[in-house]
């Protein structure tokens, strides 16, 4: 039951076939029985969604018209905020911090009816991509339990693969939502930069976070943005662009779709197996209509560097909050309020996030501004003209989410640098705003591998109809792992 579609749920719920206590109820008996091998959550809302889902039983049963969310059990990335929940972040500092308010996209849920069951993990602020940067411990990846589950979304991506919920929220500053949903098979989205409202969300890296959805099918993603898109006051940088029903997007039709895949991704750096796959994927469009070409995108060799100076400076800014005096962290006995910031945050954070406020305090500093974040910011104007240069002539490019599959817990562990070239393909789309998801596109050595669709600026109807389209013809979305302890 927990790997049907939100569409069939939906469809069961609103003829009575099943309630919503049922499915809220198999999801905490899933979750009972699997997360203890798993780890995907940090906190969990049992009351809370049991009486939640039964005021959708009775609201379906007084024959109300529903949202497709109504009744269905959902998990949220533990940097996104509901009120009276804890929000973590995973770290030692938050460990204790009760949020005072909803994130829009918590209220947007909740009022379409989703059930939220609990709270699921990341690397620490978001930082990483194998969610081991967690205060709380790894999440692993439901296909090979000794493998990660990608980050930093991997709490969210673990819970929907391993059938504990049917979707998952989750944010994306660098490829923290396309990246796990690679590693664990399922549908991972990053929005248009402004889509979806950031309030609520713990800002990482302002200019570039988003939220998202995780869904095992396009569609169920479509009916997830239908709900949490749309421009809000409280976000100023949220767009007031038109919000389209997305669901209407997915007509099948693929005809003339023109398909750009930037040789830069496709290289040397993507492991054999993975770019054997991507290819089989071009040739089922090829096979279906739609053309591809290998394009040029160079500025793409300068992403990984750029995100590197962007992402910690704003991170550097947003983190200087936590200083020990608000947000619940602070320790006993400082002698003066100097030690008590530099006690309260040694201790609160771990290694990584330390490493990217230095790294950003130091890119940031007087002196070193012109030399790393002006010209980061260049380099960024550079990625985004391969984009506007590329977009002129083809809809769509296509890429691998990630350059290999899941990799085992612990192999990068000395090695940031290692760890950082995860994002090689899917940082260009924070830097530039653009949408872009990740779909399954079959198992290499038993893993999943994921197949990247990126899209224009606000049209994510586009990418849309070209993932449903390939999942209108392929059956590897349908494919689940079993779970072993
Ligand atoms: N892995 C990237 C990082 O460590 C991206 C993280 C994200 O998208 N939140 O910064």
């Amino acid at each position: 039951m927990s790997y049907s579609s939100i569409h069939d749920l939906h469809d069961d719920l609103k003829n009575q076939r099943c309630t919503s206590l049922e499915l809220t109820q198999k999801s905490f008996q899933t979750i009972d029985a699997i997360d203890p091998i798993i780890h995907a959550f940090l906190s969990k809302r049992k009351d809370q969604a049991l009486k939640k889902a039964a005021d959708i039983d009775a609201a379906f049963k007084r024959g109300e018209s529903l949202s497709p969310l109504a009744g269905i059990p959902i998990a949220i990335k533990d940097n996104i905020h509901i009120k009276g929940v804890k929000t973590t972040c995973a770290s030692q500092f938050l460990k204790n911090f009760i949020a005072p308010f909803d994130a829009t996209v918590s209220t947007r849920l909740d009022h379409a009816g989703a059930i939220i069951v609990g709270k699921v993990n990341l690397d620490e602020f978001a930082m990483g991509s194998s969610t081991e940067n967690s205060a709380f411990g790894v999440t692993k990846n439901p296909w090979d339990i000794t493998k990660v589950p990608g980050g930093s979304s991997g709490g969210s991506a673990a819970s929907v693969a391993s059938g504990q919920v049917v979707a998952a929220i989750g944010s994306d500053t660098g490829g923290s939502i396309r990246q796990p949903a690679s590693f664990c098979g399922i549908v991972g989205i990053k929005p248009t930069y402004g889509r979806v409202s950031r309030y609520g969300l713990v800002a990482f890296a302002s200019s570039l976070d988003q939220i998202g959805p995780f869904t095992r099918t396009v569609e169920d993603s479509a009916h997830l943005l239908n709900v949490i898109c749309g421009h809000d006051p409280h976000d100023a940088t949220s767009s007031p662009h038109q919000v389209p029903d997305f669901t209407a997007a997915l007509t099948k039709d693929i005809k003339g779709l023109k398909i750009a895949v930037p040789e830069e991704l496709i290289g040397n750096t993507i492991d054999d197996g993975v770019k054997h796959k991507i290819i089989t994927a071009l040739d089922v469009f090829k096979a279906h209509g739609a053309t591809w070409d290998t394009v040029s995108m160079p500025s793409f060799e300068a992403s990984i560097p750029t995100y590197y100076i962007i992402a910690p400076a704003e991170a550097s800014a947003n983190l200087a909050r936590f200083d020990g005096v608000r947000y619940t962290t602070r320790v006993k006995s400082a002698k003066n309020l100097t030690e008590m910031y530099i006690r309260s945050r040694s201790e609160g954070f771990g290694k990584e996030v330390k490493r990217r406020i230095i790294l950003g305090t130091f890119a940031l500093s007087s002196g070193y501004y012109d030399a790393y974040y002006l010209k980061a910011q260049k380099a960024r104007t550079l990625i985004q003209n391969d984009f506007n240069r590329i977009y002129s002539d083809y809809d769509v490019i296509m890429s691998p989410t990630s350059p290999t599959t899941a990799f085992s817990i612990g192999a990068h562990n000395n090695d940031p640098l290692a760890m950082y070239m995860a994002d090689l393909a899917t940082i260009p789309a924070n830097m530039s705003g653009v949408p872009a998801m990740s779909i399954p596109c079959g198992l290499h050595n038993k893993l999943p591998v994921g197949l990247q669709i990126f899209a224009k600026a606000f049209d994510e109807e586009t990418m849309l109809r070209v993932g449903d389209f390939y999942q209108s013809v392929t059956q590897f979305h349908l494919e689940s792992p079993e779970i072993h302890s």
